[in-house]
């Protein structure tokens, strides 16, 4: 599979009056095929977010490279971007802000059609379309916003963006706003439509319970880095990276089976001060002394997924 979005060594720094620089995203890499599901997890403040605006150009980038399709992606916003960058959308966390509650969702979900030159009659008839498409009913277009369940404003935010016809969504925590039965039934709206149009998936997300059942690929990210990327089944079957083996150690099992959880000892260290060496290794159960000046870099192992650990293999 060609990359349909390839992140380089991406850095993203704050800097801030009085204080050191804060690094939320340190020369992470990714890459993401068309019809494919990525999933991005990581504790929260571990940068997943950030690297997920700066994919689709909302934040600026510090260094690195981005390329969607073959093309560079440089931070102009969603609405500034160049044509050829329609393809690359995002949907947010809470599908409430990301909509006006004083324009009808019709006219919301129409402004992707319109933008591509579509008639106002063609695009508010598409606009209909769209929403049923994404279980929603056909009188949606004429309703606003706070009519709608939390999971229905989601799916109309989806709606708004599948009309901008992308090849490729990043989706930062979008169902972590919504009820239980919600989260579900968006979550595999989101797969439906990933299969069904062979577009590419960035699934942001702390849970990695859900990452494990919808994502063809996992990456984890600890303190600005990717640290471990993989096949879901055997990132989440032999976790390569010692932080890869304690997050999903912490995830209970639908089959009850008991794991011990690994118990890391303190807190994510704070990105403005990250530690010399391996950044995970003052939390690190199963740090050498090496680890405390050597920084390992993200390298592809012998079954081909890729970690940065000096013990994975
Ligand atoms: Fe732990 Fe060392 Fe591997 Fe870092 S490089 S994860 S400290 S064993």
């Amino acid at each position: 599979m060609s990359a349909l979005l390839e992140a380089t060594g991406v850095a993203v720094e704050y800097h801030r009056t009085g204080a050191p620089p804060l690094r939320a995203v340190d020369h992470a890499d990714l890459t993401l095929a068309r019809g494919e599901i990525l999933g991005l997890v990581g504790e929260s403040g571990c940068g997943k977010s950030t690297l997920g605006r700066a994919i689709v150009g909302l934040q600026g980038t510090t260094s690195g490279e981005i390329r969607f399709d073959g093309r560079p992606v440089a931070p102009l916003g969603l609405r500034r971007r160049p044509a050829e960058l329609r393809g690359l959308q995002m949907v947010f966390q809470d599908p409430y802000a990301s909509l006006n509650p004083r324009r009808l969702v019709g006219d919301q979900v129409g402004d992707g059609y319109l933008l591509g030159g579509t008639s106002k009659t063609e695009a508010r008839r598409r606009a209909g379309e769209l929403l049923e498409r994404v279980g929603l009913p056909a009188d949606a277009v004429k309703r606003y916003p706070h009519e709608f369940s939390g999971g229905q404003r989601q799916r109309i935010a989806i709606a708004r963006t599948l009309a901008a016809e992308p090849s490729c969504i990043i989706a930062d925590e979008p169902i972590s706003a919504l009820d239980a039965s919600a989260q579900a039934s968006v979550a595999n709206l989101l797969v439906e439509l990933v299969r069904e149009l062979d577009m590419g998936l960035v699934f942001i997300s702390h849970d990695l319970s859900v990452v494990r059942q919808i994502a063809d690929r996992t990456a984890v990210m600890y303190l600005g880095r990717v640290v471990e990327v993989g096949p879901t089944r055997q990132v989440w079957s032999e976790p390569a990276h010692p932080y890869t083996k304690a997050l999903i150690s912490a995830v209970p099992r639908a089959d009850g089976a008991g794991v011990l959880p690994v118990e890391l000892p303190g807190d994510v260290p704070d990105p403005s001060r990250p530690p010399g060496g391996c950044r995970f290794h003052p939390r690190c159960p199963v740090a050498l002394a090496s680890c405390a000046h050597d920084d390992p870099p993200l390298t592809i192992l012998r079954d081909g997924r890729s970690a940065a650990c000096v013990l994975a293999e």
